[in-house]
Protein backbone atom coordinates (compact mmCIF):
# COMPACT_ATOMS: atom_id res chain seq x y z
CA UNK A 1 0.00 0.00 0.00
CA UNK A 2 1.07 3.64 -0.79
CA UNK A 3 -0.10 5.61 1.75
CA UNK A 4 -0.96 8.18 -0.69
CA UNK A 5 -4.90 8.23 0.86
CA UNK A 6 -3.42 9.03 4.31
CA UNK A 7 -0.92 11.60 3.55
CA UNK A 8 -3.89 13.36 1.49
CA UNK A 9 -6.03 13.08 4.56
CA UNK A 10 -3.49 14.22 6.95
CA UNK A 11 -2.98 17.55 4.36
CA UNK A 12 -6.90 17.94 4.47
CA UNK A 13 -6.74 18.09 8.31
CA UNK A 14 -4.22 20.15 8.69
CA UNK A 15 -5.45 22.47 5.71
CA UNK A 16 -8.64 22.54 7.48
CA UNK A 17 -7.64 23.32 10.98
CA UNK A 18 -5.20 25.93 9.20
CA UNK A 19 -8.84 27.84 7.34
CA UNK A 20 -10.26 27.29 10.98
CA UNK A 21 -6.89 29.72 12.46
CA UNK A 22 -7.17 31.87 10.09
CA UNK A 23 -10.77 32.42 9.90
CA UNK A 24 -10.77 32.78 13.80
CA UNK A 25 -9.52 36.55 14.13
CA UNK A 26 -12.90 37.53 14.75
CA UNK A 27 -13.72 34.62 17.06
CA UNK A 28 -11.04 33.61 19.41
CA UNK A 29 -13.00 30.57 20.77
CA UNK A 30 -12.97 28.60 17.10
CA UNK A 31 -9.00 28.31 18.15
CA UNK A 32 -9.23 25.37 19.89
CA UNK A 33 -11.13 23.72 16.72
CA UNK A 34 -8.51 24.69 14.58
CA UNK A 35 -6.09 22.90 17.33
CA UNK A 36 -8.06 19.90 17.15
CA UNK A 37 -8.55 19.71 13.72
CA UNK A 38 -5.09 19.35 13.24
CA UNK A 39 -4.04 17.04 15.58
CA UNK A 40 -6.74 14.88 13.38
CA UNK A 41 -4.84 15.82 10.39
CA UNK A 42 -1.66 14.16 12.40
CA UNK A 43 -3.31 11.36 13.69
CA UNK A 44 -4.17 9.96 10.07
CA UNK A 45 -0.24 10.25 9.49
CA UNK A 46 1.02 8.50 13.17
CA UNK A 47 -2.25 5.71 12.87
CA UNK A 48 -0.27 5.14 8.88
CA UNK A 49 3.57 4.81 10.52
CA UNK A 50 1.75 2.79 13.55
CA UNK A 51 0.32 0.29 11.07
CA UNK A 52 3.50 0.43 9.11
CA UNK A 53 5.84 -0.37 11.89
CA UNK A 54 3.12 -2.99 13.23
CA UNK A 55 2.95 -1.10 16.46
CA UNK A 56 -0.05 -2.31 18.77
CA UNK A 57 0.59 -0.41 22.00
CA UNK A 58 -3.19 0.08 23.69
CA UNK A 59 -2.24 3.51 23.40
CA UNK A 60 -0.39 4.54 20.59
CA UNK A 61 0.62 8.69 19.97
CA UNK A 62 -1.89 8.76 16.73
CA UNK A 63 -4.55 7.61 19.84
CA UNK A 64 -3.29 10.98 21.84
CA UNK A 65 -3.63 12.82 18.95
CA UNK A 66 -7.51 11.75 18.33
CA UNK A 67 -8.08 12.49 21.75
CA UNK A 68 -6.63 16.28 21.67
CA UNK A 69 -8.88 16.81 18.44
CA UNK A 70 -11.61 16.04 20.34
CA UNK A 71 -10.15 17.68 23.35
CA UNK A 72 -9.86 21.26 20.83
CA UNK A 73 -13.43 21.05 19.44
CA UNK A 74 -15.10 19.99 23.00
CA UNK A 75 -13.40 23.42 24.09
CA UNK A 76 -14.75 25.59 21.35
CA UNK A 77 -18.66 24.00 20.92
CA UNK A 78 -19.18 24.72 24.45
CA UNK A 79 -18.77 27.87 23.93
CA UNK A 80 -20.77 28.74 20.86
CA UNK A 81 -24.64 29.93 20.85
CA UNK A 82 -27.21 29.90 20.64
CA UNK A 83 -28.06 27.11 22.08
CA UNK A 84 -31.79 25.12 22.21
CA UNK A 85 -33.04 22.22 23.91
CA UNK A 86 -32.18 19.27 21.62
CA UNK A 87 -35.79 17.79 20.15
CA UNK A 88 -35.54 17.84 16.34
CA UNK A 89 -31.63 17.24 16.40
CA UNK A 90 -32.29 14.25 18.61
CA UNK A 91 -32.96 11.70 15.26
CA UNK A 92 -28.98 11.95 14.98
CA UNK A 93 -28.78 9.85 18.01
CA UNK A 94 -30.25 6.12 16.67
CA UNK A 95 -27.40 6.47 13.68
CA UNK A 96 -25.07 7.16 16.54
CA UNK A 97 -26.10 4.19 18.90
CA UNK A 98 -26.22 2.08 15.89
CA UNK A 99 -22.62 2.86 14.49
CA UNK A 100 -21.66 2.23 18.52
CA UNK A 101 -23.16 -0.74 18.32
CA UNK A 102 -22.27 -1.80 15.44
CA UNK A 103 -18.34 -1.28 16.96
CA UNK A 104 -18.37 -3.32 19.79
CA UNK A 105 -20.09 -6.13 17.92
CA UNK A 106 -16.66 -5.88 15.34
CA UNK A 107 -13.67 -8.55 17.39
CA UNK A 108 -10.77 -5.81 17.51
CA UNK A 109 -9.05 -4.39 21.22
CA UNK A 110 -12.25 -3.21 23.14
CA UNK A 111 -10.12 0.10 24.51
CA UNK A 112 -9.29 1.12 20.84
CA UNK A 113 -13.28 0.56 20.14
CA UNK A 114 -13.55 3.38 23.22
CA UNK A 115 -11.73 5.49 22.07
CA UNK A 116 -13.49 5.70 18.43
CA UNK A 117 -16.23 6.52 20.27
CA UNK A 118 -15.06 9.88 21.08
CA UNK A 119 -15.58 10.96 17.78
CA UNK A 120 -19.41 11.24 18.78
CA UNK A 121 -18.72 13.60 21.76
CA UNK A 122 -18.07 16.62 19.62
CA UNK A 123 -21.74 15.62 17.56
CA UNK A 124 -23.26 15.61 20.75
CA UNK A 125 -22.19 18.81 22.13
CA UNK A 126 -23.26 20.10 18.90
CA UNK A 127 -26.65 19.05 19.19
CA UNK A 128 -27.90 22.12 21.08
CA UNK A 129 -26.73 24.52 18.62
CA UNK A 130 -28.03 22.63 15.34
CA UNK A 131 -31.33 22.55 17.16
CA UNK A 132 -31.31 26.55 17.06
CA UNK A 133 -29.98 25.80 13.56
CA UNK A 134 -32.56 23.65 12.66
CA UNK A 135 -35.40 26.34 14.69
CA UNK A 136 -34.31 29.37 12.55
CA UNK A 137 -31.91 31.08 14.93
CA UNK A 138 -28.38 30.13 14.30
CA UNK A 139 -25.88 30.04 12.00
CA UNK A 140 -26.97 27.89 8.94
CA UNK A 141 -23.46 27.37 8.24
CA UNK A 142 -23.44 25.00 11.84
CA UNK A 143 -25.62 22.45 9.90
CA UNK A 144 -22.81 21.91 7.26
CA UNK A 145 -19.49 21.32 9.50
CA UNK A 146 -21.85 19.34 11.96
CA UNK A 147 -22.32 17.51 9.21
CA UNK A 148 -18.15 17.53 8.67
CA UNK A 149 -18.27 15.97 11.82
CA UNK A 150 -20.98 13.42 11.61
CA UNK A 151 -18.87 12.15 8.68
CA UNK A 152 -15.46 11.97 9.94
CA UNK A 153 -17.23 9.32 13.04
CA UNK A 154 -18.71 7.78 9.99
CA UNK A 155 -15.38 6.98 8.57
CA UNK A 156 -13.82 6.66 12.00
CA UNK A 157 -16.94 3.80 12.73
CA UNK A 158 -16.47 2.30 9.14
CA UNK A 159 -12.61 1.56 9.61
CA UNK A 160 -13.23 -0.10 12.71
CA UNK A 161 -16.64 -1.65 11.24
CA UNK A 162 -15.31 -2.81 8.19
CA UNK A 163 -11.79 -3.63 9.46
CA UNK A 164 -8.06 -3.43 7.42
CA UNK A 165 -7.28 -2.04 5.03
CA UNK A 166 -9.65 0.80 4.67
CA UNK A 167 -12.44 0.87 1.88
CA UNK A 168 -13.05 3.77 -0.15
CA UNK A 169 -15.94 4.76 1.22
CA UNK A 170 -13.53 5.78 4.81
CA UNK A 171 -10.95 7.82 2.92
CA UNK A 172 -14.24 9.22 1.32
CA UNK A 173 -16.03 10.25 4.24
CA UNK A 174 -12.95 11.18 6.32
CA UNK A 175 -12.24 13.49 3.43
CA UNK A 176 -15.80 14.44 2.59
CA UNK A 177 -16.13 15.71 6.78
CA UNK A 178 -13.03 17.71 6.64
CA UNK A 179 -14.21 19.90 3.41
CA UNK A 180 -17.61 20.35 5.13
CA UNK A 181 -15.89 21.39 8.41
CA UNK A 182 -13.53 24.11 6.88
CA UNK A 183 -16.43 25.17 4.37
CA UNK A 184 -19.11 25.10 7.34
CA UNK A 185 -16.92 26.90 10.23
CA UNK A 186 -15.67 29.84 7.23
CA UNK A 187 -19.37 30.66 6.47
CA UNK A 188 -20.22 30.76 10.11
CA UNK A 189 -16.97 32.76 10.65
CA UNK A 190 -18.15 35.16 7.66
CA UNK A 191 -21.74 35.13 9.20
CA UNK A 192 -22.97 33.72 5.15
CA UNK A 193 -25.38 31.42 4.44
CA UNK A 194 -25.54 27.99 2.64
CA UNK A 195 -25.16 28.93 -1.12
CA UNK A 196 -26.31 27.53 -3.89
CA UNK A 197 -23.28 25.44 -5.03
CA UNK A 198 -22.55 24.21 -1.76
CA UNK A 199 -25.90 23.01 -1.24
CA UNK A 200 -25.54 20.88 -4.55
CA UNK A 201 -21.92 19.83 -3.35
CA UNK A 202 -23.81 18.18 -0.72
CA UNK A 203 -25.98 16.39 -1.98
CA UNK A 204 -23.85 15.11 -4.54
CA UNK A 205 -21.56 13.92 -1.77
CA UNK A 206 -23.99 12.74 0.43
CA UNK A 207 -25.45 10.39 -2.47
CA UNK A 208 -21.94 9.73 -3.89
CA UNK A 209 -21.32 8.44 0.02
CA UNK A 210 -24.29 5.80 -0.78
CA UNK A 211 -23.27 4.93 -3.85
CA UNK A 212 -19.63 3.77 -2.52
CA UNK A 213 -20.70 1.57 0.55
CA UNK A 214 -23.07 -0.18 -1.82
CA UNK A 215 -20.32 -0.83 -3.76
CA UNK A 216 -17.89 -1.63 -1.17
CA UNK A 217 -20.95 -3.78 0.31
CA UNK A 218 -21.20 -5.77 -2.90
CA UNK A 219 -17.08 -7.10 -2.41
CA UNK A 220 -17.82 -8.35 0.86
CA UNK A 221 -19.75 -11.01 2.31
CA UNK A 222 -20.30 -9.86 5.98
CA UNK A 223 -24.51 -9.76 6.55
CA UNK A 224 -23.96 -7.11 9.54
CA UNK A 225 -22.61 -4.98 6.70
CA UNK A 226 -26.48 -4.49 5.57
CA UNK A 227 -26.92 -2.61 9.03
CA UNK A 228 -24.02 0.03 7.68
CA UNK A 229 -25.99 0.47 4.60
CA UNK A 230 -29.03 1.26 6.71
CA UNK A 231 -27.28 3.35 9.18
CA UNK A 232 -25.13 5.31 5.99
CA UNK A 233 -28.64 5.50 3.96
CA UNK A 234 -30.02 7.16 7.67
CA UNK A 235 -28.07 9.77 7.92
CA UNK A 236 -27.80 10.79 4.44
CA UNK A 237 -31.42 10.76 4.12
CA UNK A 238 -31.24 13.27 7.87
CA UNK A 239 -28.65 15.51 6.39
CA UNK A 240 -30.80 15.92 3.53
CA UNK A 241 -33.75 17.02 5.60
CA UNK A 242 -32.27 18.78 8.23
CA UNK A 243 -31.04 20.99 4.90
CA UNK A 244 -33.82 20.96 3.64
CA UNK A 245 -35.74 22.50 6.41
CA UNK A 246 -32.98 25.07 6.91
CA UNK A 247 -33.60 26.11 3.35
CA UNK A 248 -37.04 26.13 3.34
CA UNK A 249 -37.17 28.00 7.05
CA UNK A 250 -34.87 30.61 4.81
CA UNK A 251 -37.33 31.35 1.85
CA UNK A 252 -40.14 31.31 4.36
CA UNK A 253 -38.47 34.16 6.97
CA UNK A 254 -37.28 36.27 3.37
CA UNK A 255 -40.80 36.04 2.37
CA UNK A 256 -42.27 37.51 5.71
CA UNK A 257 -39.44 39.90 5.79
CA UNK A 258 -40.15 41.29 2.52
CA UNK A 259 -44.23 41.63 3.16
CA UNK A 260 -43.49 43.32 6.87
CA UNK A 261 -41.11 46.01 5.13
CA UNK A 262 -43.36 46.27 2.24
CA UNK A 263 -46.03 47.29 5.39
CA UNK A 264 -43.60 49.30 7.29
CA UNK A 265 -42.67 51.48 3.81
CA UNK A 266 -46.58 51.69 2.85
CA UNK A 267 -47.13 52.84 6.62
CA UNK A 268 -44.06 55.47 6.60
CA UNK A 269 -45.23 56.95 2.96
CA UNK A 270 -49.15 56.93 2.68
CA UNK A 271 -51.22 55.72 5.53
CA UNK A 272 -50.21 58.01 8.74
CA UNK A 273 -50.37 60.71 6.61
CA UNK A 274 -54.04 60.80 6.68
CA UNK A 275 -55.81 63.73 8.40
CA UNK A 276 -56.73 61.89 11.46
CA UNK A 277 -53.19 60.52 12.19
CA UNK A 278 -51.25 63.62 11.53
CA UNK A 279 -50.64 64.07 15.68
CA UNK A 280 -47.18 63.31 16.11
CA UNK A 281 -48.32 60.50 19.02
CA UNK A 282 -50.77 58.78 16.51
CA UNK A 283 -47.64 58.99 14.05
CA UNK A 284 -45.24 57.77 16.05
CA UNK A 285 -47.68 54.63 17.73
CA UNK A 286 -48.39 53.40 13.96
CA UNK A 287 -44.86 53.76 12.82
CA UNK A 288 -43.90 51.18 16.15
CA UNK A 289 -46.57 49.26 15.12
CA UNK A 290 -44.95 48.56 11.93
CA UNK A 291 -41.30 48.36 13.29
CA UNK A 292 -41.98 46.31 15.96
CA UNK A 293 -42.32 43.02 14.35
CA UNK A 294 -39.18 43.74 11.87
CA UNK A 295 -36.73 44.38 14.65
CA UNK A 296 -36.50 42.09 17.83
CA UNK A 297 -36.72 43.23 21.21
CA UNK A 298 -38.06 47.02 20.23
CA UNK A 299 -40.48 47.94 22.57
CA UNK A 300 -40.92 51.52 22.39
CA UNK A 301 -39.97 55.07 20.43
CA UNK A 302 -39.43 58.44 21.47
CA UNK A 303 -38.73 62.10 19.97
CA UNK A 304 -37.37 64.36 22.25
CA UNK A 305 -37.53 68.01 21.14
CA UNK A 306 -38.26 70.85 23.94
CA UNK A 307 -40.73 67.84 25.42
CA UNK A 308 -40.01 64.35 24.76
CA UNK A 309 -42.75 62.08 23.15
CA UNK A 310 -42.58 58.52 23.78
CA UNK A 311 -44.98 55.42 22.64
CA UNK A 312 -44.24 51.93 24.24
CA UNK A 313 -41.73 51.73 26.88
CA UNK A 314 -38.60 52.73 28.44
CA UNK A 315 -35.53 50.40 27.87
CA UNK A 316 -31.69 49.63 28.19
CA UNK A 317 -30.73 49.53 25.01
CA UNK A 318 -31.25 52.70 22.74
CA UNK A 319 -30.56 53.76 18.65
CA UNK A 320 -30.65 57.81 18.46
CA UNK A 321 -30.79 59.55 15.58
CA UNK A 322 -30.88 63.02 14.33
CA UNK A 323 -34.23 64.86 13.33
CA UNK A 324 -32.27 67.99 11.87
CA UNK A 325 -35.00 70.64 12.93
CA UNK A 326 -34.33 74.32 12.98
CA UNK A 327 -34.48 73.46 17.48
CA UNK A 328 -32.08 70.12 18.50
CA UNK A 329 -34.51 67.03 17.47
CA UNK A 330 -33.90 63.32 18.25
CA UNK A 331 -35.67 60.22 17.41
CA UNK A 332 -35.01 56.89 19.97
CA UNK A 333 -35.67 53.49 19.42
CA UNK A 334 -35.82 51.50 22.75
CA UNK A 335 -34.81 47.59 22.62
CA UNK A 336 -35.37 45.26 25.52
CA UNK A 337 -32.05 43.81 24.64
CA UNK A 338 -29.48 44.26 21.88
CA UNK A 339 -31.29 45.41 18.46
CA UNK A 340 -30.72 42.54 16.30
CA UNK A 341 -30.47 43.52 13.07
CA UNK A 342 -28.19 46.33 12.57
CA UNK A 343 -28.24 46.47 9.06
CA UNK A 344 -32.09 46.92 8.75
CA UNK A 345 -31.99 49.63 11.27
CA UNK A 346 -29.34 51.81 9.16
CA UNK A 347 -31.31 51.14 6.29
CA UNK A 348 -34.91 52.74 7.54
CA UNK A 349 -33.00 55.39 9.68
CA UNK A 350 -33.14 58.35 6.95
CA UNK A 351 -37.54 56.98 6.35
CA UNK A 352 -37.96 57.11 9.77
CA UNK A 353 -35.76 60.60 10.15
CA UNK A 354 -38.17 62.12 7.29
CA UNK A 355 -41.16 60.21 8.32
CA UNK A 356 -40.89 61.98 12.04
CA UNK A 357 -39.31 64.97 10.94
CA UNK A 358 -42.25 65.75 8.85
CA UNK A 359 -45.31 65.20 11.16
CA UNK A 360 -43.03 67.31 13.97
CA UNK A 361 -43.12 69.66 11.57
CA UNK A 362 -46.91 69.72 11.18
CA UNK A 363 -47.25 69.76 14.42
CA UNK A 364 -45.59 72.60 15.16
CA UNK A 365 -47.39 74.60 12.55
CA UNK A 366 -50.72 73.45 14.02
CA UNK A 367 -50.01 74.16 17.24
CA UNK A 368 -48.64 77.67 16.57
CA UNK A 369 -51.91 78.22 14.53
CA UNK A 370 -54.46 77.45 17.36
CA UNK A 371 -52.61 77.88 20.36
CA UNK A 372 -52.51 81.46 22.04
CA UNK A 373 -48.70 82.06 22.81
CA UNK A 374 -49.59 83.78 26.25
CA UNK A 375 -51.62 81.22 28.07
CA UNK A 376 -51.13 78.41 25.93
CA UNK A 377 -54.74 78.13 25.64
CA UNK A 378 -56.87 77.62 22.00
CA UNK A 379 -57.34 80.44 20.43
CA UNK A 380 -60.50 81.36 18.28
CA UNK A 381 -59.47 79.15 15.18
CA UNK A 382 -57.91 76.05 17.45
CA UNK A 383 -61.90 76.56 19.22
CA UNK A 384 -63.54 76.73 15.77
CA UNK A 385 -61.30 73.50 14.49
CA UNK A 386 -61.74 71.60 18.05
CA UNK A 387 -65.78 72.68 17.91
CA UNK A 388 -66.55 70.70 15.13
CA UNK A 389 -64.73 67.70 17.00
CA UNK A 390 -66.93 68.09 19.69
CA UNK A 391 -70.31 68.37 17.82
CA UNK A 392 -69.52 65.34 16.32
CA UNK A 393 -68.98 63.83 19.86
CA UNK A 394 -71.76 65.30 21.68
CA UNK A 395 -74.14 64.21 18.68
CA UNK A 396 -72.77 60.65 18.79
CA UNK A 397 -73.00 60.12 22.74
CA UNK A 398 -75.91 62.31 23.27
CA UNK A 399 -74.48 64.67 25.93
CA UNK A 400 -75.05 68.76 25.84
CA UNK A 401 -72.64 71.01 25.40
CA UNK A 402 -72.85 74.56 27.57
CA UNK A 403 -70.87 77.36 26.58
CA UNK A 404 -69.73 79.86 28.77
CA UNK A 405 -68.01 83.36 27.78
CA UNK A 406 -66.15 85.01 30.89
CA UNK A 407 -64.24 88.34 31.01
CA UNK A 408 -62.12 89.92 34.16
CA UNK A 409 -63.99 93.01 35.95
CA UNK A 410 -62.37 96.13 35.62
CA UNK A 411 -59.43 95.06 33.70
CA UNK A 412 -58.34 98.37 32.12
CA UNK A 413 -57.42 99.05 35.80
CA UNK A 414 -55.18 96.78 36.50
CA UNK A 415 -53.27 97.49 33.21
CA UNK A 416 -53.33 101.30 34.05
CA UNK A 417 -52.35 100.46 37.58
CA UNK A 418 -49.55 97.88 37.05
CA UNK A 419 -48.54 97.92 33.79
CA UNK A 420 -49.21 95.44 31.14
CA UNK A 421 -46.90 92.77 32.37
CA UNK A 422 -48.97 92.50 35.45
CA UNK A 423 -51.88 92.06 33.09
CA UNK A 424 -50.44 89.93 31.52
CA UNK A 425 -49.68 87.54 34.85
CA UNK A 426 -53.16 87.79 35.70
CA UNK A 427 -54.35 86.30 32.16
CA UNK A 428 -51.99 83.67 32.27
CA UNK A 429 -53.40 83.09 35.92
CA UNK A 430 -57.08 83.07 34.95
CA UNK A 431 -55.65 81.04 32.06
CA UNK A 432 -54.59 78.32 34.81
CA UNK A 433 -58.00 78.36 36.37
CA UNK A 434 -59.99 77.75 33.37
CA UNK A 435 -57.25 74.66 32.19
CA UNK A 436 -58.00 73.39 35.50
CA UNK A 437 -61.40 73.36 35.64
CA UNK A 438 -61.98 71.86 31.68
CA UNK A 439 -62.11 68.10 31.61
CA UNK A 440 -60.37 66.05 28.79
CA UNK A 441 -63.40 66.80 25.76
CA UNK A 442 -63.81 70.51 27.58
CA UNK A 443 -62.26 73.45 25.20
CA UNK A 444 -60.55 76.68 27.71
CA UNK A 445 -59.91 79.04 25.04
CA UNK A 446 -58.69 82.55 24.25
CA UNK A 447 -60.93 84.31 22.32
CA UNK A 448 -58.79 87.40 22.23
CA UNK A 449 -57.95 90.31 24.94
CA UNK A 450 -59.12 89.16 27.64
CA UNK A 451 -62.14 86.98 26.73
CA UNK A 452 -62.14 83.66 27.50
CA UNK A 453 -64.72 81.12 26.58
CA UNK A 454 -65.31 77.46 28.11
CA UNK A 455 -66.88 74.43 25.83
CA UNK A 456 -68.30 72.22 28.40
CA UNK A 457 -69.00 68.94 27.10
CA UNK A 458 -71.34 66.98 29.17
CA UNK A 459 -72.80 69.31 31.16
CA UNK A 460 -76.49 70.71 31.14
CA UNK A 461 -76.73 74.73 31.76
CA UNK A 462 -77.01 73.91 35.92
CA UNK A 463 -73.51 71.68 36.12
CA UNK A 464 -72.04 74.26 33.81
CA UNK A 465 -73.19 76.84 36.46
CA UNK A 466 -71.21 75.28 39.28
CA UNK A 467 -68.23 75.06 37.29
CA UNK A 468 -68.42 78.37 36.71
CA UNK A 469 -69.23 79.12 40.08
CA UNK A 470 -66.41 77.47 41.12
CA UNK A 471 -63.94 79.33 38.69
CA UNK A 472 -65.19 82.64 39.92
CA UNK A 473 -64.50 82.05 43.96
CA UNK A 474 -61.11 81.02 42.63
CA UNK A 475 -60.36 84.31 40.60
CA UNK A 476 -61.61 85.96 43.51
CA UNK A 477 -59.06 84.32 45.46
CA UNK A 478 -56.02 84.66 43.18
CA UNK A 479 -53.41 86.89 44.80
CA UNK A 480 -51.12 88.16 42.09
CA UNK A 481 -48.39 91.00 43.36
CA UNK A 482 -48.40 94.16 43.80
CA UNK A 483 -52.43 93.66 42.81
CA UNK A 484 -53.81 95.29 46.45
CA UNK A 485 -57.85 94.67 45.02
CA UNK A 486 -60.03 91.31 44.68
CA UNK A 487 -60.11 90.71 41.02
CA UNK A 488 -63.42 89.23 39.71
CA UNK A 489 -65.06 88.10 36.83
CA UNK A 490 -68.01 88.01 35.07
CA UNK A 491 -69.57 85.04 33.03
CA UNK A 492 -72.65 84.45 30.61
CA UNK A 493 -73.26 80.98 29.52
CA UNK A 494 -75.59 79.34 26.68
CA UNK A 495 -76.47 76.18 25.48
CA UNK A 496 -77.04 72.91 27.27
CA UNK A 497 -78.16 70.97 24.76
CA UNK A 498 -76.93 68.37 21.70
CA UNK A 499 -75.87 71.26 18.61
CA UNK A 500 -77.06 70.23 15.66
CA UNK A 501 -74.57 72.51 13.67
CA UNK A 502 -71.57 75.47 13.97
CA UNK A 503 -74.57 78.13 13.22
CA UNK A 504 -75.95 76.61 16.64
CA UNK A 505 -72.99 77.10 18.49
CA UNK A 506 -72.44 80.76 16.65
CA UNK A 507 -75.78 81.22 18.13
CA UNK A 508 -74.85 79.87 21.52
CA UNK A 509 -71.93 82.32 22.14
CA UNK A 510 -74.39 85.49 20.78
CA UNK A 511 -76.75 84.18 23.58
CA UNK A 512 -74.20 84.23 25.89
CA UNK A 513 -72.48 87.30 25.18
CA UNK A 514 -75.92 89.09 25.49
CA UNK A 515 -75.93 87.04 29.12
CA UNK A 516 -72.24 88.68 29.87
CA UNK A 517 -73.22 91.92 29.01
CA UNK A 518 -76.00 91.88 31.08
CA UNK A 519 -74.08 89.76 33.92
CA UNK A 520 -71.78 93.38 33.49
CA UNK A 521 -74.51 95.27 33.52
CA UNK A 522 -75.94 93.63 36.78
CA UNK A 523 -73.35 94.57 38.90
CA UNK A 524 -70.30 92.03 37.55
CA UNK A 525 -68.66 89.27 39.72
CA UNK A 526 -71.54 87.13 38.59
CA UNK A 527 -72.11 84.81 35.79
CA UNK A 528 -75.70 84.68 33.99
CA UNK A 529 -77.12 82.20 31.92
CA UNK A 530 -79.02 82.62 28.56
CA UNK A 531 -81.45 79.64 29.16
CA UNK A 532 -84.67 80.82 27.18
CA UNK A 533 -86.65 82.61 27.54
CA UNK A 534 -85.70 84.20 30.65
CA UNK A 535 -82.38 85.72 31.62
CA UNK A 536 -81.75 83.59 35.05
CA UNK A 537 -79.40 84.67 37.73
CA UNK A 538 -77.56 82.33 39.16
CA UNK A 539 -77.34 83.88 42.53
P1 LIG B 1 -65.19 95.36 32.28
O1 LIG B 1 -65.36 95.02 33.69
O2 LIG B 1 -66.30 96.13 31.68
O3 LIG B 1 -64.86 94.19 31.45
O4 LIG B 1 -63.98 96.34 32.27
P2 LIG B 1 -62.61 96.08 31.60
O5 LIG B 1 -61.66 97.10 32.10
O6 LIG B 1 -62.15 94.71 31.77
O7 LIG B 1 -62.98 96.45 30.14
P3 LIG B 1 -62.72 95.61 28.87
O8 LIG B 1 -63.14 94.20 29.09
O9 LIG B 1 -63.31 96.32 27.71
O10 LIG B 1 -61.15 95.76 28.81
C1 LIG B 1 -60.34 95.19 27.83
C2 LIG B 1 -58.92 95.48 28.25
O11 LIG B 1 -58.15 94.31 28.30
C3 LIG B 1 -58.28 96.42 27.28
C4 LIG B 1 -56.82 95.98 27.30
O12 LIG B 1 -56.06 96.91 28.03
C5 LIG B 1 -56.82 94.70 28.07
N1 LIG B 1 -56.17 93.68 27.31
C6 LIG B 1 -56.59 93.07 26.20
N2 LIG B 1 -55.67 92.15 25.77
C7 LIG B 1 -54.64 92.20 26.68
C8 LIG B 1 -53.40 91.51 26.79
O13 LIG B 1 -53.04 90.66 25.98
N3 LIG B 1 -52.61 91.80 27.85
C9 LIG B 1 -52.97 92.74 28.76
N4 LIG B 1 -52.13 92.99 29.79
N5 LIG B 1 -54.11 93.43 28.65
C10 LIG B 1 -54.95 93.15 27.64
MG1 LIG C 1 -63.19 93.11 31.10
MG1 LIG D 1 -63.35 92.61 27.71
Amino acid sequence: MTGLPELALTFLGIATGGVIWLQSRGEPVWRWAAFGTLAWGLQVMAWLIERDLGWSAWFSPSDGLRVLGVLGWFLSLRKLHPKTRPILSLSLLPALAMAVLGLFTQPGQPLRQALALLDVLPLLLALPLLEATLRGRGSEARLVWAAGLLFKALGTFALFWMGWPPVLLVYFAWGLGYVLIAWGVSLELRDQAISKPLLGLIHVSLITSLVLLATGLHQTTDPSLGLMLGLWAYVVLLALAGLGLVVYKRIHKAERRLELWVGLLESLATKSQSTQSLALQGVMEHVLDGLKPLFDNLVGLEVRTDVAIRVGQNAPYTRVFELALETPAEGRLYFSGPPGDERGLEALAPLLTERLRLSLTLNEWRSKAYTDPLTGLLNRRGFERQMQRLIRLSQETRKPITLALLDLDHFKRVNDTFGHLVGDEVLKALAALLHKASRTDDLAVRLGGEEFCLALFGAGLEDAGRVLERVRSEVKALQITPISWKLSLSGGMAGGEIPTTMTTVQRWLEQADQALYDAKQGGRDRVYSAAPPILKPLK
